[in-house]
């Protein structure tokens, strides 16, 4: 999707702080972080939001990919929070699924 934000930053079109890639998902750190670690993993393919995916593979490996993420970035024994928010009550902005990683302070339960 040519005017999509996150096709065109997985497609190195917008400059972004990349972290990880592979043939399928792109990570990359969210401009505006909201823990000392906040990255974003998105696959490259454009899936607008969880609601429009029925695809269990693209699913669980972004999932996956975030895990991997987190590893990466040493949060893995600490702990972290990998979130999809899922339309606008959710708080989804941009809509091209991700996932957000998010480490390195304390986490408070339930979210806002
Ligand atoms: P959402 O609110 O849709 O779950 O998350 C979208 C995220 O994308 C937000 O945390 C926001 O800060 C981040 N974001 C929005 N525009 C850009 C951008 O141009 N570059 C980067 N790196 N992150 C962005
Ligand atoms: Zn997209």
């Amino acid at each position: 999707m040519t005017d999509c934000l996150f096709c065109q930053i997985a497609a190195g079109e917008i400059p972004s702080t990349k972290v990880m890639e592979n043939d399928r998902y792109f990570a990359f750190r969210d401009i505006n972080p909201q823990a000392p670690t906040h990255v974003l993993a998105i696959p490259k393919q454009h899936v607008a939001s969880l609601n429009q995916t029925a695809d269990p593979t693209l699913v669980g490996e972004l999932v996956l990919f975030a895990r991997d993420v987190a590893r990466e970035e040493g949060l893995a024994d600490a702990g972290y929070r990998v979130v999809i928010n899922t339309n606008a009550g959710a708080g989804q902005t941009v809509f091209h699924i991700h996932a957000h990683v998010l480490g390195g302070r304390s986490m408070r339960w339930p979210p806002g």
